[in-house]
């Protein structure tokens, strides 16, 4: 794992929809498109799923779903990167349950109750460092 602080670069359409998620009763969530290059997450696409976890506060997606989306964004050449959700009644920071249910290399970003936005990379063993996180304002190209 590389040392020091990572990047997490996200498209404003993208930040806009998770900000527009947060201060519901339960848990949004959803998947995180674009490219991973050496210096950074770059998120471009950021779609909501239903959240099927049976406790308001948690989330956890269909698999068959994360598979259909994955495939319908590699086509137009975007990775899955990761996931997002928020948290109704908390800040933004990862819940044990977030840091035990990541693969090695998974990008979290979380939407906390005041609005707050935070992303983190997760490692092999449940740990994981904070990502610094950047808007790109620009258009997206069509
Ligand atoms: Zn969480």
């Amino acid at each position: 794992m590389k040392l020091g602080r990572g990047l997490c670069r996200i498209h404003v359409s993208a930040q806009r929809l998770l900000q527009g998620a947060r201060n519901t009763g339960a848990e949004r969530c959803g998947l995180l498109f674009g490219k991973l290059t050496n210096a950074a997450f770059q998120v471009s696409v950021a779609l909501e799923l239903d959240n099927r976890a049976l406790q308001s506060d948690c989330f956890r997606m269909d698999p068959a779903e994360m598979a259909g989306h994955a495939r319908r964004q590699r086509a137009s050449g975007l990775d899955l990167l990761g996931a997002w959700h928020t948290h109704p009644k908390e800040d933004a920071g990862l819940s044990a349950h977030d840091r035990g249910g990541a693969p090695d290399g998974w990008l979290s970003l979380i939407v906390g109750s005041g609005g707050e936005l935070r992303a983190f990379e997760h490692g092999a063993t449940g740990d994981a460092r904070e990502l610094e996180l950047d808007v790109d304002q620009a258009p997206r190209p069509q």
